[in-house]
């Protein structure tokens, strides 16, 4: 997948394929990935990318010119069709299944805004507009910058067999099951027997039991979406008796 992100930030937005699993999907080849400095397409030799707002009141407003400079010339050098994208508290939430829908793009444009956004004119030249959460941040970066993370992951090729994504929380709809790693006795806590057994049907049983557990504790809006099997209502059953009297 090919990225261009414009930001007024660019150095900033890079640190985000610097490290990790997104530094590895660059490496990989699987990603491909600019940052824009958006104040090379400023029109005045002071590099100036905001002007007042009209009507008045407070803030900055980010002038349509160069953002439109920006997104064609990040079009041009991605060479293929790709979607533009502005970071934005008014945007459609950033669910898992937004970042699969995304990450099976071929490429995108970024846009990161500062100030009081962006001027309502480039509205065009947006295919939407995507938020981190209902919060404002004083800039898109780092909203960018989770996209980018939450994408890299899903590439092919990008997390080995262990990494697989699969099983990771809302993918299945579900939060993801508790993990265990040495030693088999800390602090008095034993890792469940089921997992030392090298069993696979009676670890896989087990798992999806407390990833419906899980998410019926902690998110049961997110079961309540999902048309739950017979046999996922006995395993949540069972995990439910197991539990009584626990406080969670
Ligand atoms: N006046 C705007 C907020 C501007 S905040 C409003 O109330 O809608 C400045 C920039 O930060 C925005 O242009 C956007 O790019 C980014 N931003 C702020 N909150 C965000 C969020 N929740 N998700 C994604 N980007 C956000």
């Amino acid at each position: 997948m090919k990225l261009d992100v414009v930001s007024l930030f660019p150095a900033f937005v890079e640190q985000v394929v610097k490290v990790g699993i997104p530094r590895k999907a660059v490496e990989s080849g699987a990603l491909q990935f600019h940052a824009r400095d958006l104040r090379n397409y400023s029109d005045g030799a002071d590099r100036r990318v905001d002007d007042r707002s009209y009507g008045g009141g407070p803030g900055m407003v980010m002038e349509p010119g160069p953002l439109a400079d920006a997104i064609a010339a990040a079009k041009t050098a991605i060479g293929v069709e790709a979607k533009v994208i502005a970071l934005s508290p008014q945007g459609l939430p950033m669910t898992q299944a937004l970042v699969e829908q995304l990450a099976a793009e071929p490429a995108l444009v970024l846009i990161c805004g500062r100030y009081e956004g962006l001027d309502e004119r480039v509205t065009p030249l947006i295919d939407f507009e995507v938020s981190l959460g209902d919060f404002v941040l004083s800039g898109g970066e780092l909203a960018a910058m989770v996209l980018v993370d939450a994408m890299a992951r899903l590439l092919p090729g990008v997390l080995g067999h262990e990494g697989s994504a699969e099983a990771d929380s809302f993918s299945t709809g579900l939060l993801d099951h508790p993990h265990y790693t040495r030693p088999p006795l800390w602090r008095d806590a034993p890792v469940p027997d089921v997992l030392l057994s090298g069993d696979h049907a009676k670890i896989a049983r087990w798992r999806r039991k407390q990833a419906l557990g899980a998410t019926f504790l902690k998110r049961p809006d997110l079961l309540e979406k999902l048309q739950i099997s017979r046999t996922d209502a006995e395993l949540l059953r069972e995990f439910l008796s197991e539990h009584s009297g626990e406080k969670n």
